[in-house]
């Protein structure tokens, strides 16, 4: 499969994160809160991850990194439009 690519960057939403039932986003949310702490960036809106945290992500919620991306999407934490980031070219 193709390399993710840098160009588009993954921005999570952490209003909407933070207003998601625990059961689901409690591990994204424990993700994205670790990496707040090693940055010492509490104030944002909003959390750019990198692409690479995104497959580890997918890893977590036994996923593929597409299939997470669709349901970043659903639940708002992700803009519509970054498919295009891990997708493979194809439709
Ligand atoms: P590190 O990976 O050794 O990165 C050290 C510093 O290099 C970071 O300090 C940051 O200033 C810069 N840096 C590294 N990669 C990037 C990047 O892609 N974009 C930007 N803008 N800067 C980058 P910082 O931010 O204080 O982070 C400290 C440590 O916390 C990092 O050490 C890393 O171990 C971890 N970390 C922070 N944010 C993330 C993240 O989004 N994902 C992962 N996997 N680790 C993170
Ligand atoms: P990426 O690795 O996919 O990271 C996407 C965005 O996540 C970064 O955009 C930055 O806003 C955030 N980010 C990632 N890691 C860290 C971190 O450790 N600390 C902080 N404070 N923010 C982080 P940005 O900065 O525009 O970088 C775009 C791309 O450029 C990155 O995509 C990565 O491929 C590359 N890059 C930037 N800085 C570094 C670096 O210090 N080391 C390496 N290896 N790559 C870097």
């Amino acid at each position: 499969s193709s390399a993710v690519t840098s160009t588009n960057k993954i921005v999570l939403n952490l209003e909407s994160l933070g207003s998601l039932p625990a059961d689901e986003a409690g591990p994204l949310a424990r993700y994205a809160s670790t990496i707040q702490a090693q940055r010492h960036d509490y104030n944002g809106k909003v959390l750019s991850i990198r692409a690479e945290d995104l497959k580890s992500l997918a890893i977590i919620y036994d996923m593929s990194p597409d299939e997470l991306t669709s349901r970043l999407i659903e639940w708002g934490v992700l803009s519509p439009g970054m498919e295009s980031i891990v997708s493979s070219g194809g439709d």
